[in-house]
């Protein structure tokens, strides 16, 4: 080992700016930053040296899993220069030995307790100074408390019965021992088959007389093909250093790798196998996660990914019963950390290794000699345990930590973790967290997350210095808005539906919600940098001359919403309201090339039909179910002016099948050739001709409603006025999605919203200039919201979106409709712009607002 400093030699302030527990990647620069800054500094590490994770993982095979051409500090170049890694994989005792050079390097060791564990943290308002207690009883004073103490630092507690009884050798992956460890003719058994598990088995099975593994849940394990880095990876970081740093912090995970925009749902199978085989042939996790864009969001997109690894591990392990059970099934590939392996499965083809399922053969107890499942009792001389660990908040809440009137942090995360940012959390002055839960951690490359939050963090500090503020705290909405992002971030994949250590379920009892933020490194990156931006947006600061608090919520649209906006604005398309209509019509339907088709239906197909002064086209779709349907007339969006019937395909195929109606489309004539009221007059006459051809477009007469999003909305609005007061035809509910209902422009929807998300305010004004005169903008026909009577109109379900210029009066219309006594119900789409809702397998949190969409259709033909 090499030389430290003793403990206890150089004389330690009790009282200094800054303690940082932990001396793994985080705490070391953490401490390097903070001395550039001039902050007094300790760190406290339990272990006896520096290192972390690379300290106490020892076990035989241990490695990182992210190429070490990316899992290495970038913040100095010199270092970078200074370092060579080895090979593609380095193993544990490289990265170790890398640590400690760094620790050298920058002559850190002065600073660090070693031995010294932290055991209680104590917030004292008087002071402002957070009070810490270690094992030891010593008592130390700082400004500022930051917890470098790792994801998977602490090992989870034992769960099974009577571990302790064991009398051969214990040892456990995450608490490696110093010396060798040698099993030459030993029967060992291997409880665990996670990364650690995957690394360690088939070293020990080359020693072992006999191997015995058990495993509760198998693992997606892919070859790491480690040797020589991949010129992939070394020849653009040779060839431009910064740009490849650069690319990784702007990255989704942390390792430069463009996000591919291949759906597996519309890919045929040849590019399936391709895809696939080139991610498994690379040996990188990066590649894994990038096959498809929905692989992490569809399950079938994701079975694509999983039957494919199954039939490699098939096309390995020469037992039939062995290989399936080695197969997992009961999660999605990716939502449980996937491995590297160096002849995992190989491991299971030599006649001294066996695989137990343990959740058909539960370990009933372990006794002095083996370990008893009941039906068979098993002798060892080694038990390795490789059982994992309480990620991400058991080390923080391992120590007891009492923030303001002494709230207890394990108290308020009793129901999982609420962070702003994974950075702070409320109630916890100047107390931060490096890779705490809310941000990417252990979805990422660690040490490009490391390096994140270590230098938030010190400018973070450096700020409050130079502003004279001591204190920051989070608010409790900007808090609160930071979960609901994680949250919704989430609900859309399949992460949250996997028993993992990403959720806690790892641990019997621990709160189950996914831990780490899965929204990408780059996404937050800029989340951070535009907290930053807008004066600390979301944190309260204190200090002598006062206090300051912008409150705010960070991330308010959707994530998938955001991503759709931000690969749009990377187009640098022209506004459409600066073109001349026909290049605009040619634009919107260029945007809709390749777009998600939607889901199959039973049949499609075109017709015409006799609009108020010459034939519309239309576009049927059926259900696949046995008819007669309900029928509902639906009218497209594009502001009056662009849009047909076909326009908005895969929205209708959705509704047709998710409302399980036949939904007919219709191509009303648009402006400025036919300007107002023509879109209206052409409502009305659709309705009334479909409504009279009902059967024999397979529908059920007498079952009509109407549907329409945006100027479609208008249209089926006006459409129901226009049948009413017409005496016919019966209409039996209106869906109006983000519907255009008046022509004034001067609600705090549209000034809200006047420049982003795709509609704008100018462009709502365009649409209005071509379709209707200002005079002529008023008319009820127009302008729905106008009429003199809502009474007596078919109920309705009207959507707005938060983020929308119409929102405030599409609020309105279901207002007035309900105070004129329509049954209408109204919801807004939390986080939503006026297009997302229609981009079907896009944004995938639109999918629940279509559901609600279609349960209305459904009700209107109760
Ligand atoms: C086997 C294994 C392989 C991994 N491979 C990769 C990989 O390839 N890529 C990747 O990105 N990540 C990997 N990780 C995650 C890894 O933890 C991080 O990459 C990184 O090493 C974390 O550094 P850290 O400084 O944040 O935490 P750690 O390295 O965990 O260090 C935290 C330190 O805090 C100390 N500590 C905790 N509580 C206290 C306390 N109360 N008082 C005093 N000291 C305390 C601990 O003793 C520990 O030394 C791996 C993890 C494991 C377990």
């Amino acid at each position: 080992m090499t030389d430290r400093k003793p403990h206890g030699t150089t004389p330690r302030s009790d009282n200094v700016d800054v303690v940082v527990v932990g001396a793994g990647f985080a705490g070391l620069y953490m401490l390097h930053r903070l001395r550039q800054l001039g902050f007094s500094t300790r760190v406290l590490e339990a272990a006896d040296d520096v290192g972390g994770t690379w300290y106490w993982n020892r076990y035989p095979g241990a490695r990182c899993d992210v190429p070490t051409t990316d899992y290495t500090y970038s913040f100095d170049p010199e270092l970078e220069k200074a370092w060579t890694w080895s090979e593609k994989y380095a193993t544990q005792p490289e990265i170790l030995r890398y640590v400690r050079f760094v620790t050298e390097r920058y002559d850190l060791r002065r600073d660090i307790d070693f031995g010294t564990r932290v055991a209680a943290a104590a917030w004292d308002s008087a002071t402002e100074r957070w009070q810490l207690r270690t094992t030891a009883g010593e008592h130390i004073r700082c400004r500022y408390y930051v917890m470098a103490t790792g994801c998977l630092s602490q090992p989870k507690t034992m769960d099974i019965a009577e571990a302790e009884r064991f009398r051969g050798e214990v040892y456990f992956t995450s608490r490696w021992p110093h010396e060798e460890v040698n099993f030459t003719g030993k029967r060992v058994a291997v409880i665990g088959t996670g990364s650690s598990g995957i690394q360690s088995i088939p070293l020990i099975a080359r020693q072992a007389k006999q191997l015995v593994v058990f495993q509760r849940t198998p693992a997606f394990s892919v070859p790491a093909g480690n040797g020589p880095v991949r010129p992939e990876r070394r020849a653009p970081l040779e060839a431009d250093r910064d740009a490849y740093r650069k690319a990784a912090k702007w990255s989704r995970i942390g390792v430069p790798s463009t996000p591919t925009q291949i759906l597996a749902l519309y890919s045929p199978p040849e590019v399936h196998r391709e895809r696939f085989e080139a991610a498994w042939q690379s040996g990188e996790l990066v590649e894994l996660a990038n096959i498809f864009a929905d692989q992490v969001v569809f399950p079938e997109a994701n079975e694509i990914i999983a039957e494919q690894i199954r039939d490699k591990i098939r096309a390995v392990v020469k037992d039939p019963q062995t290989a399936e059970l080695l197969c997992p099934r009961d999660y999605a590939f990716g939502t449980k950390r996937a491995c590297l392996d160096t002849d995992y499965y190989t491991t299971f083809n030599q006649p001294h290794v066996r695989l137990i399922d343990v959740r058909k053969h539960p370990i009933r107890t372990i006794t002095e000699t083996g370990i008893d499942l009941g039906e068979e009792a098993l002798a060892f001389d080694a038990i390795v345990f490789a059982t994992g660990f309480d990620a991400m908040t058991g080390a923080i809440v391992a120590v007891d930590i009492a923030g303001r009137e002494g709230v207890s942090l394990k108290q308020k995360w009793a129901d999982g973790p609420l962070t702003y940012l994974g950075l702070m959390t409320t109630g916890f002055p100047n107390f931060f967290t490096i890779t705490g839960p809310g941000s990417p951690s252990v979805m990422s490359n660690m040490m490009v997350s490391i390096e994140q939050h270590v230098d938030w963090i010190a400018d973070c500090l450096a700020h409050l210095r130079t502003e004279g503020t001591t204190t920051i705290e989070p608010t409790a909405t900007a808090e609160a808005g930071w979960m609901t992002h994680m949250n919704d971030c989430a609900r859309i994949t399949l992460f949250p539906a996997a028993n993992s250590w990403y959720t806690g379920a790892n641990v019997p009892g621990k709160p189950r919600v996914l831990l780490p933020y899965i929204g990408g490194v780059d996404v937050y990156r800029k989340a951070c940098d535009d907290v930053v931006a807008n004066d600390y947006l979301g944190f309260t600061l204190k200090g002598p001359q006062g206090t300051r608090c912008r409150d705010g919520v960070i991330r308010r649209v959707q994530p998938d919403v955001a991503m759709v906006l931000d690969l749009l604005a990377t187009l640098n398309l022209p506004p459409l309201e600066t073109l001349p209509v026909e290049q605009a019509r040619a634009l919107a339907t260029q945007l809709s090339v390749g777009r998600p088709s939607g889901p199959a239906v039973g049949e499609i197909r075109d017709g015409t039909l006799p609009g108020a002064a010459g034939p519309l086209a239309y576009r049927l779709y059926r259900p696949a179910s046995p008819g007669p349907h309900p029928v509902v007339v639906y009218f497209h969006g594009g502001g009056w002016v662009l849009g047909s019937h076909d326009s908005d395909d895969p929205l209708c195929r959705d509704l047709c099948k998710r409302a399980d109606a036949l939904i007919v489309s219709v191509n009303y004539r648009h402006a400025p050739e036919a300007r107002f009221p023509a879109a209206a007059d052409d409502g009305l006459a659709a309705v009334r001709w479909i409504a009279e051809h009902a059967a024999e477009l397979g529908g059920r007469p007498g079952a009509l409603a109407v549907a329409g999003w945006s100027a479609g909305g208008n249209v089926a609005a006006v459409t129901c006025q226009l049948a009413r007061d017409a005496g016919g035809p019966r209409i039996a509910g209106q869906l109006l999605l983000t519907p255009v209902t008046d022509c004034d422009t001067s609600r705090p929807s549209y000034a809200e919203n006047a420049d982003g998300y795709l509609l704008t305010a100018s462009l709502m004004t365009w649409f209005w200039d071509h379709y209707a005169a200002p005079a002529a903008r008023t008319d009820p026909k127009a302008s729905p919201l106008r009429a003199r009577d809502l009474s007596k109109l078919p109920p309705a379900f009207v959507v707005t979106c938060e983020f929308d210029p119409l929102r405030d009066e599409g609020i309105a219309y279901a207002q007035a409709l309900a105070a004129a006594g329509v049954p209408a119900s109204h919801v807004t789409a939390r986080g939503h712009t006026h297009t997302s809702l229609t981009m079907v397998d896009v944004v995938v949190s639109g999918a629940e607002l279509r559901a609600e969409m279609a349960s209305a259709l459904r009700r209107f033909f109760k």
